[in-house]
């Protein structure tokens, strides 16, 4: 990374967004205000994501996965590059462009074939993980262990992107108004040929989508369909589709999760949950949910500590 780019991404730090769920359809800015220094960093009641979404760069240790997608942290997180000749990274201002190298390998990759096999110019990279992993303050449950990344349905465009572009731009919902089925204008056979590559990487574990974009894949992948099986329908992707690796080898404090079944998924009953009426439109809630107080350092793996401790890597 150059000197010049380390100053860029000092100076965004990470925004305060607010509860809620900040998907790829939230807006960042070009000046994020850096989040205020908290009062009392020692309170052991203190949200973890309020720790790790302070610091701006990852620990300077060797890399590795503690814990869980949901529940862990990262040491010597690695820095997805801002561009490459065939990916672009957005939302800058949130500071979640790191990863474990080896996801970081595998987005190169992805975007390479992505570029070969679909003829899209690229991919737009979102969010993989803050610099240290962990509970973040907006969007994710999971992104916690540096092997998830979000990436965008909307095909990179052929010129480079501005900041305020990166900050400002709205992905492409890919689903139909009524949410059947995916819209044909906007979803194309490249799409196919672009999950079908992140899915045939080995690593990969899973990959979540709309089910309208599962039932498409069903409908239209040609060949070997064994794919499949590692896509799976979640609420939230209509407009990105997320990326889960398995735990790396050698990382012995990473907990994964057991491997998909390898049926494809595509008979009528394994989608049906996902087209009952009351999935499709959930009832309003009657009395709004208390929200659950956030993980403390205490639920996240003692090791999670010494990587929050730990002074900043040199970029
Ligand atoms: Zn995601």
């Amino acid at each position: 990374m150059t000197p010049r780019l380390v100053l860029i991404l000092l100076s965004l730090s990470v925004m305060l967004f607010g509860a809620g769920t900040a998907s790829a359809q939230d807006k960042g800015s070009v000046n994020p205000k850096p989040l205020p220094p908290l009062a009392n960093p020692n309170d052991p009641k203190i949200g973890a994501r309020e720790l790790f979404a302070r610091k701006v760069l990852p620990a300077a240790m060797p890399s590795r996965v503690i814990g869980s997608y949901a529940k862990g942290c990262l040491a010597g997180a690695e820095h997805m590059p801002l561009n490459g000749d065939t990916w672009q990274v957005m939302r800058l201002s949130r500071n979640r462009n790191w990863g474990h190298p080896d996801m970081i390998a595998l987005l190169k990759r992805l975007a390479t074939k992505a570029h070969k096999d679909a003829g899209w110019p690229g991919i737009l990279v979102g969010d993989i993980g803050q610099p240290r992993g962990g509970p973040a303050l907006s969007g994710h449950a999971s992104h916690q262990i540096g092997l998830d990344a979000d990436i965008w349905l909307t095909p990179m465009p052929d010129h480079m992107l501005s900041r305020e572009d990166r900050e400002e731009m709205s992905a492409v919902m890919m689903v139909r108004g009524d949410r059947l089925d995916i819209d044909p204008k906007v979803f194309t056979p490249g799409h196919v040929l672009v999950l079908r590559d992140a899915a045939q990487e080995p690593s990969v574990q899973r990959i979540f989508v709309n089910a309208a974009i599962k039932k498409a894949l069903c409908r239209e992948a040609r060949g070997d369909r064994s794919w499949l099986s590692k896509i799976r329908p979640w609420w939230g992707h209509d407009y990105h589709f997320h990326i889960r690796i398995k735990c790396p080898p050698g990382n012995t404090e990473c907990q994964g999760q057991p491997s998909q079944s390898e049926d494809e998924g595509c008979k009528p009953a394994d989608l049906a949950y996902w087209f009952k009426d009351s999935i499709l439109h959930p009832k309003p809630e009657t009395k709004p949910s208390k929200p659950r107080p956030p993980m403390t350092m205490a639920a996240l793996p003692a090791a999670c500590k010494a990587v929050l401790a730990a002074p900043d890597a040199k970029q």
